[in-house]
């Protein structure tokens, strides 16, 4: 049904696109259908991993997969987020937000919420969703089993330790020896599909140093691909030269949150592009889109269309359609049509929502799965 509904939306744009063009629409339809696959190859036996089964990449060639999103956050977690970021931009604490007279569930504890909002999601041509949490962040793992099974979405759970002033106590005495073997520990015995976010908060501490080098390592020992969380871009090259430095290879990593670099030139989104890594545009679908649909273009000019990936990194309740938001497809029907306005080729988009995701998260188990 997805599929379908899919294939409606595609072909609903195609043909207000090509009444604009004045192109034959047989010809662009067989673009979207004939790029994924043709254009795709992955390694023989490789899966994506997702919380309720293994998938095989062509599994989801039937939409989006958004590679970087939210589904299950602690509630403390978006106050504390806010209070140190405005903290570290010189700002005062915000004030408390006072309890609302009808205490209601967090959004991502409201299970049937989360469903509704997961299946509209499906509904505009979501395919897959990836959750860039862990347990520093509060993500737990049988919610998002939950959501999957009640929405029908395949949902791929992040592992890992998010950013400094969220690790947990161990990860200060821990070698990063120690740190890895957990991480593979994490990856052996639950259904987690990728090492994301990782993160360095601000300027790359020693501790994330140590997180950095030992989810390489993990990486090395797993396959899983990695995706990080910079500050707004921040030491975005730093990461990669630790990834790199460590021997893992720049196309099973992708540098997240590069589209708050706000360059018209964008040199340091280039230059990741042109080791061979991905580079997260993974806020979209708001107010700050014309420029990074500006940079965008840029790199789309500069022939960097394998390594982009779109998200909206979804995390405040305001954005969730029952509150009149977007939604989770956001990505996809907020940000993706300015695009395509600005005269981007649907095959080139296809490639960006569908190929790139499936080409970063899919890999070859070096363990079934338990
Ligand atoms: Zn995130």
């Amino acid at each position: 049904m997805e599929g379908l509904n899919w294939y409606i939306h595609v072909m609903t744009v195609l043909t207000r696109r090509e009444a604009l063009k004045g192109l034959g629409a047989g010809v662009a339809a067989a673009a979207w259908q004939g790029s994924v696959d043709a254009a795709t190859p992955f390694p023989k036996g490789a899966i994506i991993r997702t919380v309720l089964k293994d998938l095989s990449p062509e599994a989801l060639t039937g939409g989006a997969t958004l590679f970087h999103e939210h589904l299950s956050l602690a509630p403390d977690f978006m106050p504390k987020w806010m209070s140190l970021y405005r903290a570290s931009r010189g700002g005062t604490a915000p004030a408390p937000v006072p309890p609302p007279a009808t205490p209601q569930p967090y959004f991502m504890q409201d299970a049937d919420l989360m469903a509704e909002e997961i299946s509209a999601a499906a509904k505009d041509g979501v395919a897959c969703i990836v959750d860039g949490g862990h347990p520093d962040m509060g993500r737990d793992l049988d919610f998002l089993k939950q959501l999957s099974t009640r929405s029908g979405m395949p949902i791929v759970a992040g592992c890992g330790y998010y950013t400094q002033p969220f690790y947990p106590p161990e990860i200060a005495t821990w070698s990063e020896d120690e740190i890895a073997r957990e991480l593979i520990r994490q990856v052996q015995t639950q259904p987690v599909g990728v090492f994301g976010e990782i993160g360095t908060w601000d300027v790359m501490t020693a501790d994330e140093r140590k997180v950095f080098r030992a989810v390489s390592k993990a990486h090395l020992e797993t396959n899983l691909a990695i995706f990080t969380h910079t500050n707004f871009g921040k030491g975005a090259l730093e990461q990669l030269d630790v990834f790199e430095g460590m021997g893992v290879a720049p196309g099973r990593v992708a540098i997240g949150h590069v589209g708050g670099l706000n360059d018209p030139k964008v040199e340091v989104q280039k230059a990741i592009c042109k080791r061979g890594a991905f580079i997260g545009f993974d806020r979209q679908g708001g107010a700050g889109d014309a420029a990074q649909v500006r940079m965008v273009l840029t790199l789309l000019e500069a022939g960097y269309a394998n390594n982009l990936l779109f998200a909206s990194d979804f995390s405040t309740a305001s954005q969730l359609k029952r509150n009149g938001g977007p939604g989770y497809a956001k990505t996809v029907t907020v940000f993706v049509p300015k695009l395509r306005e600005a005269g981007v080729d649907e095959k080139i988009l296809t490639g960006i929502l569908v190929d790139n995701p499936r080409r970063l998260l899919a890999f070859v188990a070096k363990k079934p799965r338990r």
